[in-house]
């Protein structure tokens, strides 16, 4: 008998009458009854279904090494990613000790991923996965999970909430935002798997019949022959480099569009490392070998930066994007509001999880501001079917030469879906629908389950209004 056939089991049984399980009743005054025996045993008396309540909140790290993860730039020395062999301009190319790769200035210093389990009263455990490493897990273990044992897992938004504000002196963005983006989507995928529904039919069912995909890759010829719909090269050279370096940019690219021919999509990344007129001028010069966008030219938060490239490339046909470094509702109104992008790219696993990107997509929305999210994979993927204005899903080309097509989250979801002749098309499996390997996770913060269920005591017991107040 599985874990979820003894909760039924024991729901149905006569015992249940004398001695309740405590989130059947505590403090819930919608659940002082189980099932009266005409709806079933998992009803309550007024027809709802009962949920279990959330019982712990684990926050592990993956302990091999080799295995990148969640994070795409934690991979070996001698990968595309990490600039090898072609350069990729980043914000600390301007710093000649750290110019040639990536990894030598510590894009990927936060460590191992960080995999957040929440399981419910009855077994049932949800799974979030971001970049955080073992200072994630801290956050999380000591601060966040206060605010989601014993709770109602249905409650994500009072969950959300409380998380951010508690996290506002020392949050708001980066890592705070990772651990709440992870502690949010293992909520979802806990929710998924306890309803028995894929997690974009939660979020008002799929807006399209299949997704299509483009590649961030270092070989758009290979992308084009797997059937992408477009591909997506780094940009090698930055201002530091001078006018040689810009010459180089455009051969690149030359030579990039000679390969994959006239009608393929090409975009460019720059990865925060330009400046408003290098930016300009670069996307200016491409433009003659159709250059689709030019992607994230600033740091993140130059919106003034942003918006004075965007009205210069206004009509030169070269599309702005940006924003797989911003955070929350709050950063992305500032870039609709400054007009700073024609398309932003939240990461599902950064800016705060689904329950603050269904918020992003629906302000675009309302500007006719396509929303592409920045890799993520299954993350993405449910948002994207859920919503219309998430045209197509970014795939970041995990393998080390950009020539096959690998698991984005490594060996974490032994069976992640992957890209097929340019579309991702998810199983129809409850939840973000794959399944977590366990064999190589480790609890960096273990509390104890008495801990757990202290703070559970605290949500379940916690004091119910009983005179209304203007609350405003
Ligand atoms: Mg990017």
């Amino acid at each position: 008998m599985n874990v979820r056939h003894a909760y039924r089991s024991i729901l149905s049984s006569n015992q249940l009458k004398l001695n309740f399980p405590r989130f059947l009743h505590a403090g819930r005054p919608q659940l002082t009854s189980a099932g009266d025996g005409r709806n079933g045993p998992d009803v309550t008396s007024q027809g709802t279904r009962v949920f279990p309540r959330v019982k712990t909140v684990r926050a592990l790290i993956q302990t091999d090494t080799s295995d990148h993860g969640a994070d795409c730039h934690n991979v070996e020395d001698e990968h595309w990613l990490n600039a090898f062999p072609t350069p990729i301009s980043t914000p600390m190319s301007v710093h000649d000790l750290y110019k040639a790769r990536r990894k030598s200035w510590g894009i990927n210093a936060l460590g191992p991923s960080m995999v957040i389990e929440i399981e419910a009263e009855d077994g049932t455990t949800g799974v979030g996965i971001a970049i955080g490493g073992p200072p994630g897990c801290y956050i999380v273990e000591n601060h966040l999970s206060r605010f989601i044992e014993g709770q109602d897992p249905r409650d994500v938004e009072l969950m959300w909430d409380q998380m951010f504000r508690a996290t506002l002196n020392y949050g708001r963005k980066g890592l705070p935002l990772h651990a709440i983006s992870a502690v949010d989507l293992a909520l979802w995928d806990l929710l998924g798997k306890l309803r028995n529904e894929p997690v974009y039919a939660m979020l008002g069912g799929k807006t399209k019949d299949r997704l299509p995909v483009y590649s961030t890759t270092a070989r758009p010829d290979i992308a084009q022959k797997l059937g992408f719909v477009g591909a997506k090269v780094p940009c090698a050279y930055g201002p530091a480099d001078g006018d040689a370096g810009f010459r180089k940019n455009v051969e690149i690219f030359k030579s990039w569009r000679k390969k994959v021919g006239p009608e393929f999509p090409l975009m460019l990344d720059c990865y925060m490392s330009l400046t408003v007129p290098y930016a300009i001028n670069l996307a200016i010069a491409l433009k003659p070998y159709g250059l689709k966008w030019i992607e994230e030219v600033l740091p993140p938060d130059d919106y003034e930066g942003y918006a004075d490239v965007k009205r210069a490339l206004a009509s030169s046909g070269v599309l702005v994007t940006t924003a797989e470094h911003e955070y929350t509702r709050y950063g992305y109104r500032q870039l609709i509001r400054d007009k700073c992008a024609d398309i932003l790219q939240p990461d599902i696993t950064w800016l705060g999880g689904i329950t603050e990107a269904r918020r992003v997509c629906a302000q675009a929305a309302a500007y006719d501001i396509p929303v592409i999210p920045h890799g993520s994979s299954i993350y993405s993927y449910h948002l994207q079917y859920a919503f219309r204005n998430c045209p197509i899903a970014e795939y970041i080309n995990m393998s080390p030469k950009a020539d096959k097509i690998t698991p984005y989250f490594g060996g974490l979801f032994p069976d992640e879906p992957l890209p097929k002749d340019g579309f991702i098309d998810l199983p129809d499996r409850p939840g973000f629908g794959v399944t977590l390997n366990r064999e190589t996770l480790e609890r960096p913060y273990e509390r104890s389950s008495d801990h757990s269920k202290m703070q559970a005591d605290l949500n379940i017991n916690r004091p119910i209004p009983e005179r209304p107040v203007m609350p405003i």
